[in-house]
């Protein structure tokens, strides 16, 4: 009899419970009595999860703090307490590691976010003549960076919110209210966005990564990425030459680099030019290099450092 792929998903899961016992490792994080078990896969989602859920549940990050959570690899613990968590909440088609291990995990209380807020393609990365490849995952164009859009994570906040009501109908009215007061923090957020770029002498600004696309169309900016969607790709001698003639055409002063990414190919660019570099969070982790300790307080940092750049009033 042929085996099924969901079949060795339940085998691999046992084998990596097994595992995890055998070697005297704990298993998946057991919640404190009475509290949830949610696992989330990257940052933004953790912060959503934490938020809504407060005092009612645990919530474990599969991407560790520091780790880039594009290519992310898990390990068999990681992989068994999907299995057993009261609730998943993860983007489909952004960590393909992630796909496979819910797939393999046949747990029901799974919120894929990427069905509330669907991912768009962000037309072609760079430009006519030198368009960035990208490596994501089913190779699409796909842009996975939704959570830089504070409306976004509104939208997701919402989904948590219901779906913890109906796994614990007992604390619904507390779901309800921490996914009203993380909302109006974001909107509140959404307005500093709207105020701060309103009044810019550009538009135009220049990143490592293409992580700001849903951002800039919100806020009517213009990314220029020098990578494409994936922070680890190496920029073409074309590509770069490219960047440096849009930087001239707008009078860019600021090169943005990441926390999480080398910023040797933006102090490269900065240098030839006589250019300023800055931090830009695609908020894919927090670490103790991060300029702010939130999602909140990491987007208020990204806001400050747009509006220096751009010649914000
Ligand atoms: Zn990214």
């Amino acid at each position: 009899m042929p085996v099924t792929r969901r079949a060795l998903g339940a085998a691999l899961g046992v084998a990596a419970l097994l595992l995890a016992s055998a070697c005297g490792v704990a298993g998946p994080a057991k919640p404190a009595a009475g509290r949830l078990s949610i696992v989330t896969s990257f940052y933004p989602l953790q912060y959503v999860a934490e938020q809504v859920a407060g005092r009612h549940a645990d919530v474990t990050n599969l991407t560790k703090p520091g780790a880039e959570p594009h290519d992310l690899e898990l390990t068999p613990r990681q992989v068994a307490s999907l299995t057993t968590a009261d609730l998943v909440v993860y983007e489909k088609r952004f960590q393909a590691a992630v796909d496979d291990a819910v797939d393999q995990s046949e747990n029901d209380d799974v919120l894929d976010t990427s069905t509330v807020v669907p991912l768009q393609d962000h037309g072609p990365l760079g430009d006519e003549n030198n368009p960035i490849g990208d490596h994501e995952v089913g190779n699409t164009n796909l842009d996975p960076h939704v959570w830089l859009d504070p409306n976004n994570m509104i939208t997701i906040a919402d989904a948590v919110a219901d779906r913890l009501k109906d796994r614990d109908p007992d604390h619904a009215a507390d779901y309800a209210h921490n996914a009203e007061t993380l909302t109006n923090r974001l909107k509140a957020l959404d307005t500093d966005y709207r105020d701060g770029l309103r009044d810019c002498r550009r538009t135009e600004f220049i990143t490592s990564h293409a992580a700001f696309g849903y951002l800039a169309e919100r806020y009517g900016l213009k990314q220029i990425a020098i990578n494409g969607l994936s922070p680890d790709n190496e920029p073409s001698p074309a590509r770069i030459a490219a960047v440096q003639q849009q930087i001239r055409t707008y009078d860019v002063t600021t090169i943005f680099y990441e926390t999480l990414a080398s910023p040797a190919v933006a102090n490269s660019i900065a240098g030839d030019l006589g250019l300023k570099t800055d931090v830009l969070d695609p908020i894919e982790g927090i670490t103790e290099k991060s300029r702010g300790h939130s999602y909140i307080a990491v987007m208020k940092s990204n806001l400050g450092a747009l509006r220096k750049a751009n010649g914000c009033r």
